[in-house]
């Protein structure tokens, strides 16, 4: 795979590593566009605000404290999470390859070790969030889990000729325990067929606090009618979610800058977010039905 145009195409959908398809879609039109919360969006300044430059994606961000025992350790536009425990550490998301020894030096720079990390998880099958699995693999050891309708996609992800780790394959509402943090996994397809939301529970100044890793919801421009089903369901399955803390697998998702500047001012911690927990979804949802809108008044 050209790694320049792996790079470009990151996230356009399960055939990302397909290079006609993916200059077919950065030159497919910029529509819909959709306004949420007094912010107006098309598919393209979704895709830009999530994935930033290029040389973004690969800058490391301030590792730090998001609540609890969650830790960000991701670059400026790809999120990468370590919750620590007694019994060693998880790691959701290793992003690209070429971004896993940024994440390992975001880990040490906490002051913990990278060979800690005993359990990988992954947000959804697309090379920008699970592309450094195997090399993170080789380095820690750690056993890689995943959803079992994203083992195809997993296959054909093999950078550099490695084979894409898969140590245990879960299915929709299994768990992930370590160190007497559980973690469970809800299936939430649509943007892939096993993308999956992450929910656990922090503790912070004595109170409990739901933590969701919301998977991309992010359509595709074209939608076929088993993916309209499955983003159906999982705009159902979030909304249902108990949610304190929202997050995300681009920053940007879940306002990490602005939210990273107060939390250096403010005594009450601002990852904190009820009201913030449905809005990635509400704007993904809103693009989601004008695609379809469009798409259904061009067919008729
Ligand atoms: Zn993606």
């Amino acid at each position: 795979m050209n790694t320049s145009w792996s790079r470009v195409c990151a996230c356009f959908g399960a055939l990302a590593a397909n290079h006609s398809f993916c200059i077919a879609q950065t030159n497919a039109p910029d529509h819909p566009s959709i306004t949420v919360e007094g912010r107006t969006y098309t598919p393209r300044s979704i895709l830009a605000r999530n994935m930033g430059s290029l040389e973004e994606q690969s800058t490391q961000f301030p590792p730090h404290k998001i609540i609890g025992n969650v830790y960000y350790v991701g670059t400026k536009t790809l999120s990468s999470f370590l919750i620590v425990t007694p019994g060693g550490n998880v790691l959701i998301d290793s992003t690209y390859e070429r971004n896993v020894p940024i994440i390992r030096k975001s880990v040490e720079l906490l002051g913990l070790k990278f060979s800690d990390i005993k359990i990988l998880l992954g947000n959804h099958a697309h090379g920008d969030h699970m592309e450094g699995d195997a090399m993170m693999k080789e380095l820690t050891g750690a056993q890689v889990i995943v959803m079992s309708e994203d083992v195809p996609a997993l296959k054909e992800m093999q950078p550099g000729g490695k084979k894409h780790p898969i140590d245990r394959v879960i299915q929709d509402g299994d768990t992930v325990e370590l160190g007497g943090t559980v973690l469970v996994a809800h299936l939430t397809a649509g943007h892939t067929r096993g993308a999956t939301t992450w929910t656990l529970k922090a503790t912070e100044g004595g109170q409990t606090h739901d933590v969701v890793f919301f998977s991309s919801l992010r359509s595709p421009a074209q939608l076929t009618p088993p993916v309209i089903e499955e983003f159906s369901r999982s705009f159902e399955v979030v909304s249902q979610l108990p949610c304190d803390v929202p997050l995300g697998d681009h920053p940007a998702q879940f306002g990490m800058l602005e939210k990273y500047a107060k939390s250096k001012s403010s005594a009450l911690n601002p990852y904190i977010d009820v009201a913030g927990c449905g809005l990635g979804a509400k704007i993904e949802e809103a693009m989601f039905h004008a695609i379809l809108q469009e798409q259904e008044k061009a067919a008729r």
